[in-house]
């Protein structure tokens, strides 16, 4: 469900008298980016004309009008709201309003899953791995530009500095409630087995400080025989995985209320199909390599066609990382879209996967740059700008065999990604 429209105010047509809204103001506004204010009911106010509701006493002494409001629906007081993207007006309580996308970040209804996903996530794996207090630095700082959707994994050792940030954050009230977050965490391939999936799941909870994930993935389509600490991985250790044993692990922390959805990731088209015919709770989503130069085609039609969402790792491809290149943010095409919108490479690759129909996570330490990758909702890419970008030469970042060994199982994984 759409939770939050923007309403041009220079050009209103009518507004609804009297309603609660939550505002939040745009860049750029009297007010600091991103801090609320109550609109209650009760009234014209001169500024406003005859645009119904006021504005709390807290927003009385603003100077210049707002040029426009992104209205977010509390549950319970509206019905919802229909995608401000797709239409031009909205119903909005009783009244026609114009709108236009909304610059606050969307969520997307995922299969089986008990929540809402935030369609940007802020990745938290670091190689080399940044320190904690830089780690934790991040998360609040993220927080603070609008981040709610954090992705994690037992195997990125970043638990226990998200879970410490999550906590921080409570404490300084820069969330109100546990539950305005949308944490994703992932299983361990040393645990890949059906007795050993709930305790791997409540030693992540332990580590995160929570006590339910948002999101439990599998992480990798193999197992390992014995815990693993580094790579590349020694031959027989790296094993097939046993899908119909490990899903039912999963599924218990779904059922134990440990997970509130469950899904998979680098899951080929192959390995969904076996997990589907035994799943008894089809996964939510696969996490996959995805941006401008690996599109992932086929693979995103397949789960589309399967209800399946794609959330996408890597959009910049993994730039400056040990495994990642300059390809993405270095592409001369993405690079001169960029100058002709006046916005920065990796919003154009960030939007790029957004329009795609795919959520998204992506990582920086950076507060710049975490803010402008945020940045990437209330203005698109034209048809031309999609259709030059569909046509760039693929080239992916991240291979398994290149991390942990050219296995046979691996190779294969690697062939249908
Ligand atoms: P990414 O998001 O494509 O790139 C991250 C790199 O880009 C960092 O070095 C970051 O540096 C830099 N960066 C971020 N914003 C930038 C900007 N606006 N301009 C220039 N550089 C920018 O790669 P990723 O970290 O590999 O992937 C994102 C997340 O996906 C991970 O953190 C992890 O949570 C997840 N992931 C999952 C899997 C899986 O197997 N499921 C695999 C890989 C990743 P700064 O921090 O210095 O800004």
């Amino acid at each position: 469900m759409i939770t939050s429209l923007r309403l041009d105010l220079r050009n209103p047509e009518r507004v609804p008298y009297g309603l609660a809204f939550r505002v939040i103001y745009p860049r750029g506004a009297h007010k600091e980016e991103g801090e609320e204010a109550e609109i209650g009911g009760g009234g014209n106010w001169w500024r406003w004309g005859w645009i119904g509701g006021w504005l709390g006493r807290s927003d009385r002494g603003a100077r210049s009008p707002l040029p426009s409001l992104e209205i977010k629906a509390r549950s319970g007081d509206f019905a919802p709201l229909v995608p401000s993207e797709v239409s031009n007006s909205v119903w909005f309580s009783g009244f026609w309003c114009s709108a236009t996308e909304s610059s606050a970040v969307p969520e997307v209804t995922l299969s089986s899953c008990d929540t809402t996903m935030p369609v940007i996530g802020m990745g938290t794996s670091s190689y080399p791995k940044v320190d904690p207090e830089t780690a934790k630095a991040a998360i609040l700082e993220a927080i603070r530009a609008g981040y709610r959707h954090f992705d994690t994994a037992f195997a990125y050792g970043s638990e226990q500095d998200l879970g410490e940030a999550i906590a921080e954050a409570l404490r300084l009230g820069l969330v109100k409630s546990r539950t305005e977050l949308f944490i994703t965490t992932k299983l361990f391939a040393s645990f890949a087995e059906r007795e050993l999936v709930v305790p791997a799941i409540n030693k992540s909870l332990r580590n995160l400080q929570l006590e339910y994930v948002d999101m439990y993935l599998i992480h990798w389509p193999f197992k390992f025989g014995k815990v693993v600490s580094s790579m590349p991985v020694e031959k027989g250790v790296l094993l097939p995985l046993d899908i119909k044993s490990v899903w039912e692990g999963m599924e218990e922390c779904k059922r134990l209320g440990l997970a509130r959805g469950i899904g998979v990731s680098n899951f080929t088209s192959e390995m969904l199909e076996d997990l589907l015919s035994i799943a008894k709770i089809p996964p939510a989503l696969n996490q996959l390599e995805m941006n401008p130069l690996w599109q992932l085609k086929k693979l995103r039609e397949f789960c589309k066609a399967k209800g399946i969402h794609v959330t996408a790792y890597s959009p910049l491809g993994s730039t400056g990382t040990k495994f990642g290149g300059n390809k993405v943010l270095g592409s001369k095409v993405l690079q001169d879209i960029a100058e002709s919108k006046g916005k920065t490479t990796a919003q154009i690759a960030l939007r790029w996967v957004y329009q795609q129909g795919v959520s998204l996570v992506t990582k920086s330490v950076n507060k710049e740059r975490m803010n402008q990758n945020i940045d990437i909702f209330g203005w698109s890419l034209t048809e031309e700008e999609l259709d030059e970008i569909s046509r760039l030469p693929q080239h992916k970042t991240i291979t398994f065999a290149s991390i942990m060994g050219p296995h046979d199982v691996v190779l294969q994984v690697d062939a249908g990604l």
